[in-house]
């Protein structure tokens, strides 16, 4: 640990009750993989995470965002400088009719189970996605051809130029992009706009959705989900299973039988292993199928020795 890092350490806990130093970063992210950030701060409130965002960017400070961590790989060395944890006493959530303002902490399943429960329709699909309602909306999650950018009416984001509320059309949305992702931004809070319907039904449709994914995607063994994004017109899986290349491993990490798209973290995976079987996966498939394939998951840290 060095002075400067330390010094930091302490201007932050003025703003943040909970400011961690080399923390393992493993432990926040699904696929149990990664080093340690030089300084993890966990706000447990909006008035926190708006306090230590504005403190970031007021000093010029990069940092890294998690939301859940469903969709990062973190490197075996971690993250040099300041990664803010966006989890637990970020989610409260308000109803008003149809419409649902959520902290960016909220945990995707809970809202959506909340909202079957509730009458309301329009987050079936999302009751699957282990993700935060924050990460959901800057990633544009989606499944069983719906996605977020459906019911996103706006978000709240502190940004470089201060806080900031975009509308649906200002986030850009497309698949599995959004503004969001292109320049540094917290999210704060989501409003997402349902439709009111009989609660029996989207319960139904929701458990379907789950016991669908149950079948065809492997929910059990640590992953990021689906590591490479949909080529136009084709499924990412496909290609894979055609070139081949379901249940191959690189150390600990290996192609899911059941969904081709998926990488598990077998035990003792780390983020060389899995990048190094992306790579063997992306040159299979060019050799037999002739298609690029373009990673979904966000590598966060350095990855040396491996071109990403
Ligand atoms: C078992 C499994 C199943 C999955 N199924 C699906 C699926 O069906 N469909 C799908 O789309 N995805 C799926 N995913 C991937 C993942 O859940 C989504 O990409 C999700 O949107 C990530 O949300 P998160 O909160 O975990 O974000 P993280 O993984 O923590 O972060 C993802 C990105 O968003 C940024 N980010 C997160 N929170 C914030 C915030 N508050 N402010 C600013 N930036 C932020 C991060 O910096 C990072 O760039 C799956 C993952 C797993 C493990």
């Amino acid at each position: 640990m060095t002075t400067q890092t330390a010094k930091l350490a302490e201007a932050l806990r003025a703003r943040c009750r909970d400011v961690r130093e080399a923390e393992l970063l493993r432990k926040h992210v699904t696929f149990r993989i990664g080093g340690p950030a030089d300084i993890l701060l966990v706000p447990r409130s909006i008035d926190e995470l708006r306090a230590v965002a504005g403190y970031l960017f007021s000093e010029r400070l990069p940092f890294v965002v998690l939301g859940a961590g469903s969709n990062a790989l973190i490197s075996d060395a971690g993250i040099r400088g300041i990664v803010i944890k966006i989890g637990k006493g970020l989610d409260r959530i308000a109803y008003e009719d149809e419409t649902i303002i959520a902290e960016a902490g909220v945990g995707l399943p809970h809202l959506a189970r909340e909202a079957a429960t509730r009458g309301l329709s329009g987050l079936e699909f999302a009751a699957g996605i282990p993700a935060s309602v924050g990460g959901a909306a800057v990633m544009n999650a989606g499944a069983h051809g719906h996605a977020m950018q459906e019911i996103v009416r706006s978000v709240r984001a502190v940004m470089s130029a201060g806080e900031t509320v975009f509308d649906s059309p200002a986030l850009q949305y497309g698949y599995r992009t959004s503004i969001l992702q292109r320049e540094p931004a917290v999210v704060l809070e989501v409003t997402l706009r349902l439709t009111a319907a009989d609660p029996a039904s989207v319960r139904r449709r929701t458990d379907e959705w789950l016991r669908h994914r149950g079948e065809t995607q492997p929910i059990g063994p640590p992953s990021s989900g689906c590591v490479f994004r949909n080529p136009v017109a084709d499924h990412a899986g496909r290609l894979i299973d055609l070139a081949g290349a379901k249940g191959l491993a690189v150390g600990g990490a290996r192609v899911s039988e059941l969904h081709a798209n998926y990488i598990l973290n077998t035990g003792e995976a780390t983020a060389a292993d899995v990048v190094g079987l992306m790579n063997k996966v992306s040159a299979l498939v060019m050799e037999k199928c002739g298609k690029r394939l373009e990673p979904e998951i966000k590598f966060l840290g350095e990855f040396p020795e491996q071109q990403r």
